[in-house]
């Protein structure tokens, strides 16, 4: 059963506790931001009535097949979840870009400075990659979260990025700002308690087949270990289409918005498979009311080891950020885009190249 103190006084803290561990349950105290809980798992309905009857108890939940930590009801305001400057779910929107993979030093560090002069609030890149095909680039492992820290210091932008198993958890910890759960991992649990442990803000990625209720679930794992900085990302589901890779479900935004307080994203990225129609889905994302977008970005996606063709070219990076600031605000949202570049351009070969400026500059 799931407890909420009506404050977190001490004294009924210890009182209810030890009611909860005679009546032979595991108790864990979560301090969310939305109330004080205690978690006594594998204790259950005839538990129910006496603790509810105790002094500073607001109520006693069964815990069943629905989520209790996550639901929409436990903050109906909609919950903050920081990431670097931006606290995701409030006015300003998140805009996180970067490669599908980190591939070298040059390639993360153009593609940083270039999304972050042109409105991006956190770099991805992906240092272990879930590919489908063992064959494939399978990601350079911490040596690439090294660089993916130091191109996104360089830059001043925290990092987000991929984490495949709980055994990595403490090593990468020092190096990132949120951990991405990726889809084909949404429903691994000792993954999800590892990362909940860790503390660090949490992007948890729907499943390509999940239900919605599925994904809410996936997330009170995360909050059940006492982690609520925990943003949802709706990146496409398995349909009978062929002609994108999956189909992106913006259904998912205003739906999980019912049922959940957690913040949600869009990948349109991994929703299309195809760069033609990446910028279309981010703007209806934002239109549909997310609270933030993820896209792949690639100083030369014809060349990227990895998902080349749902990678956006620095130009279009750059007028995707200037075609969302609009929509943002005509939804009542924010999109900071800096006014000046923070580098001159012959300092970074790579984004001269991909930004066509030519040799001489
Ligand atoms: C990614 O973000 O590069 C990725 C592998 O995403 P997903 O887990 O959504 O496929
Ligand atoms: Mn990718």
């Amino acid at each position: 059963m799931i407890v909420k103190l009506a404050g977190p006084d001490e004294t009924v803290l210890q009182a209810v506790s030890a009611a909860l561990e005679a009546m032979g349950g595991q108790v864990r105290l979560l301090a969310l931001p939305y109330g004080t809980f205690l978690a006594a798992l594998g204790l259950e309905h005839p538990a129910l009535k006496p603790i509810q009857a105790m002094a500073g108890v607001a109520w006693a939940r069964p815990a069943g097949s629905k989520p209790i930590l996550a639901a929409r009801e436990l903050n109906p305001g909609g919950s903050r979840v920081q990431l670097g400057a931006v606290s995701v779910g409030g006015e300003t929107l998140a805009l996180v870009a970067g490669p599908c993979s980190v591939e070298d030093r040059e390639q993360i560090t153009s593609t940083a400075r270039f999304v972050a002069a042109f409105g991006a609030t956190a770099l991805r890149g992906g240092a272990y990659k879930p590919r489908t095909s063992p064959y494939a680039f399978q990601g350079l492992g911490l040596a690439g979260l090294e660089l993916l820290r130091e191109a996104a210091d360089a830059s001043g932008l925290p990092v987000v990025t991929e984490v495949m198993e709980p055994g990595d958890v403490a090593a990468m910890a020092p190096l990132v700002d949120c951990f991405q759960i990726g889809a084909r991992n949404m429903a691994n649990g000792p993954l999800l308690k590892a990362v909940g442990q860790a503390g660090k803000t949490v992007l948890l990625k729907r499943g390509p087949s999940a239900t919605l209720a599925e994904f809410v679930l996936a997330a009170e794992y995360i909050l059940l270990e006492g982690n609520a900085q925990v943003i949802l990302c709706e990146r496409g589901i398995r349909t009978f289409e062929t002609a994108t890779r999956n189909t992106l479900d913006l259904n998912a935004v205003p739906v999980l918005k019912s049922m959940t307080h957690l913040p949600v994203m869009v990948d349109p990225s991994h929703g299309t498979g195809r760069r033609d129609a990446v910028a279309a889905m981010a703007r209806a994302a934002v239109a549909a009311g997310a609270d933030g977008i993820l896209v792949e970005v690639h100083p030369d996606p014809a060349r990227a080891l990895s998902d080349g063709d749902q990678s956006l070219h620095f130009p279009e990076f750059r007028r995707l950020a200037e075609q969302l600031k609009p929509v943002a605000e005509a939804v009542g949202r924010r999109l900071e885009l800096p006014e000046s570049l923070p580098f001159a351009p012959h300092q970074v070969p790579l984004i001269r190249r991909a930004m066509g400026w030519g040799g001489s500059r």
